[in-house]
């Protein structure tokens, strides 16, 4: 059985070209040029709540770094290192080399380099941080949304949750174990957008957080969304509204700023539809059906449900 080091010098140590220094010391030492912030963030998966036993490797690779690429795509930064801290069993070799090629694969696509981490025996546990960067100021925050702004989201939502109910859908189990991170759309995204998240817990969450932390509310045609072919309607519903794992943007926009953003979808391959807007007064959501009438909305997935 290799060793913690033989594991991480079998397969984590792929070169870091722009790191200054990557995987092998106390610390891995990144140069940022002036004028630009780091965006920093955290995703934690756990085996039986995030993921199910037994889930395969590559994907789960995959998606331990698709979370977090999805998170510098909602700040509209550029992602560029990551750091992996991985708690494992055993040390199952036909394991590794899947998930660190799976993970590898993502990182490549998105310029990323895997600079450091840290591996122990444990339950499965899956940690990636990434860091981004974007030029001072211009980050996509969640507290810019304004009273006029429409709300847009991209490609498709509730596919990855309905998933978790039809196992044998191909399309929907791509959706929930290989997500797209919206990473180009966010970084087109700086200069355009007012607010943005990446729903990952549900749309209305994630509406919702946007509201909040912007201190406005917002009016959205349930009709208006962009969805996930699901023929049950009360399942589409629960899908749609409050479905986690999408990793779409969810953005705001001044309506002046429709045509430059309809002009990114052709090139981006991504349809990204207006649904709403944001209002004057307190943070809530009002869900409008196809006659204007409001619609009650279902919570989201909660962590600590
Ligand atoms: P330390 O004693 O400082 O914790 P380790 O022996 O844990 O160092 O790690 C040695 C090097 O390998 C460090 O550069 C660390 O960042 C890197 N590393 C450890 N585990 C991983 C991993 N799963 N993925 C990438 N790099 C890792
Ligand atoms: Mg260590």
């Amino acid at each position: 059985m290799p060793s913690e080091f033989e594991i991480i010098r079998r397969y984590f140590s792929r070169p870091a070209p722009s790191a200054l220094l990557g995987v092998g010391d106390d610390a891995a030492l990144l140069q940022i040029a002036a004028g630009r912030e780091l965006a920093v963030s955290t995703d934690l998966l756990l085996e039986g709540r995030h993921f199910a036993a037994g889930a395969a490797p590559r994907a789960l690779g995959h998606k331990a770094l698709a979370v977090n690429l999805s998170d510098m795509a909602a700040m509209g930064a550029a992602p560029r290192w990551a750091t992996l801290a991985l708690a494992l069993p055993s040390a199952d070799e036909a394991w590794l080399a899947a998930f660190a090629e799976g993970f590898y694969a993502l990182a490549a696509r998105f310029g990323v380099d895997l600079v450091g981490g840290d591996t122990a025996r444990g339950p499965l546990t899956l940690c990636v941080t990434i860091l981004g960067e974007l030029p001072a100021g211009t980050a996509l925050r969640r507290d810019g949304a304004r009273p006029g702004d429409d709300v847009w989201v991209s490609g498709e939502l509730g596919g990855a949750a309905y998933a978790l109910e039809h196992a044998q859908d191909a399309a929907a189990a791509k959706r929930l174990h290989e997500p797209e991170p919206r990473v180009a759309l966010g970084e087109r995204l700086r200069g355009l957008a007012g607010a943005a998240i990446d729903v990952s817990d549900g749309f209305a969450q994630d509406l919702g957080h946007i509201l909040e932390r912007s201190g406005v509310g917002a009016v959205v045609r349930y009709a208006d969304l962009p969805k996930f072919r699901i023929a049950d309607a009360a399942l589409e519903q629960r899908c749609v509204l409050a479905g986690g794992d999408d990793y779409e943007l969810l953005f705001t926009a001044a309506p002046a700023a429709r045509a430059h953003i309809e002009a990114l979808a052709a090139p981006l391959g991504l349809a990204l539809t207006r649904v709403g807007s944001i209002q004057a007064g307190a943070p809530r959501l009002q869900l409008l059906d196809a006659q204007g009438r409001a619609m009650r909305t279902t919570p989201g997935f909660d962590h600590f449900a």
